[in-house]
């Protein structure tokens, strides 16, 4: 079975949604609000880290007789030393140490050790110089005072490690901090450690969210007798939100031309993409291509060989584009995952990587008509004592079902001429929650 011709296979399409679209525009925020947004371009780290050699452990710093961490001064361990490095202290166990300066965690590191001397050193301390080495407290023992009043303490038990943190081992200067990314929980703590208060981000793409139909109202309207609630400008305002965007709703056009057409004139003026449901088939009230191309859209496509979605509408004018998504909602759904997140990423600088895992199909698959890509939403299983994830069809009857979006956790892609796919065979599940 190969493809109707006048449809577009929807790899094509989304090659299409990702061309010729403008730079992202950067803008900068405060590190606080900086949370999930997109970073386009990578930040290099200001500061090595840590930024001056430091004790790992709270001990005794001292000098190894045979070398301890080899951190050079100007940035880095030179050695093997480091928390998990050299056999640094052994040789140490047993001997005398005097102790002649105590050094807290942000207390400058006081005057170099001399020989047969030690350092009371806390956890992320600076390392005195002098010293390459820190015993742990763990392993030492109070040996009373020497003549001049100080403090005596002996060894136990040999160190293997230095537990000395090398200025720099952790990230150098100049290096890449974080590379292109939308920025997680990890990478707000990463820049702060790097002391960045401010994060140049991607400006938010302004998303236009329009609903038509007439049998539309709004949750918390009354419904009529033929009336449905508008799910789509509800849920796609949503996926757009937390895909980066800052969407602006348009409410309700009614299937009339001159509503829809004040209604879509306003959105493109004002946005950056426009995301119109319903009204983009073969109805007789599906007014929603015609009236774009009159506002001077240029149509990119308008089917494609996809399903749910395959009376997709896609136009550009100037930098603003358009999607004409078809009404039911699962459709909708799955379009913006496919065509519309990948373009709001380009829009922002990164490339959208949808998340797949491998998983076996849990029953056979069988479709009659193989014409099309077609999305499958499953449910994703994994049984005790087995490895991996299996992926299980859901009692799903077409795309105005949304509510098998409850149940599901992913989308299985199904390739055009592929009628059967047996039930143990591996498939690749697009994940829909994170
Ligand atoms: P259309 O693409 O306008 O022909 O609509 C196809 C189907 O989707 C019809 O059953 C519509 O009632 C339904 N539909 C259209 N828009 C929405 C919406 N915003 N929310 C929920 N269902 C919708
Ligand atoms: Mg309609």
């Amino acid at each position: 079975m190969t493809m109707p011709s006048d449809m577009l296979h929807p790899d094509e399409a989304l090659r299409l949604v990702l061309d010729d679209l403008p730079p992202p525009r950067l803008e900068e925020v405060a590190l606080a609000d900086a949370l999930g947004r997109a970073l386009p371009e990578a930040v290099l780290a200001r500061l090595d880290q840590p930024p001056f050699d430091k004790s790992a452990m709270d001990g005794f710093a001292f000098a190894a007789p045979d070398g301890g961490a080899l951190c050079d001064s100007m940035g880095g361990a030179a050695g093997l030393g480091g928390a998990a490095g050299s056999a640094a202290a052994a040789g140490a166990a047993g001997r005398l140490w005097r102790v002649v300066l105590l050094v807290a965690a942000g207390a400058e590191a006081g005057a170099p050790l001399g020989p047969g001397e030690c350092a009371k050193i806390m956890t992320g301390a600076p390392l005195p110089a002098g010293a390459n080495a820190v015993q742990r407290v763990e392993w030492t023992e109070g040996a009373g005072l020497d003549a001049d009043g100080h403090d005596l303490v002996r060894f136990t038990k040999p160190e293997t490690v230095s537990n000395v943190i090398c200025r720099g081992e952790n990230q150098r200067s100049g290096s890449v901090l974080i590379g292109p990314r939308v920025l997680g929980a990890q990478d707000i703590g990463i820049l702060a450690s790097d002391g960045q208060a401010r994060i140049r981000v991607a400006r938010r793409p302004v998303v236009g969210v329009v609903s038509t139909g007439d049998e539309l109202r709004s949750p918390g309207e009354e419904l009529g007798k033929a009336a449905i609630y508008d799910s789509n400008g509800p849920a796609l305002a949503a996926q757009a939100a937390a895909a980066g965007a800052e969407v602006r709703r348009y409410g309700i056009a009614r299937d009339e031309a001159g509503a829809l057409e004040s209604l879509l004139g306003r959105a493109l003026d004002e946005c950056d993409m426009v995301l119109v449901s319903g009204g983009v088939s073969m109805g007789d009230f599906d007014y929603v291509p015609k009236t774009l191309e009159k506002l001077g859209v240029r149509r990119v496509f308008h089917k494609i060989a996809m399903k749910p979605g395959k009376p997709t509408f896609y136009g550009r004018r100037g930098p603003t584009s358009v999607f004409g998504l078809p009404g039911n909602p699962v459709s909708t759904f799955v379009n913006f995952e496919f065509l519309v997140k990948a373009q709001l990423y380009r829009r922002m600088g990164l490339a959208y990587e949808p998340r797949l895992v491998a998983a076996t199909l849990a029953q056979d698959l069988v479709r009659r008509e193989c014409d099309r890509v077609e999305y499958f939403p499953m449910r994703l299983d994994r049984e005790a004592d087995r490895v991996g994830e299996r992926a299980l069809p859901l009692a799903y009857r077409g795309s105005s079902m949304l509510s098998i979006l409850a149940e599901a956790d992913c989308l299985v892609r199904v390739e055009i001429g592929t009628s059967v796919i047996k039930e143990g065979s591996l498939v690749l599940a697009r994940l829909l929650r994170p």
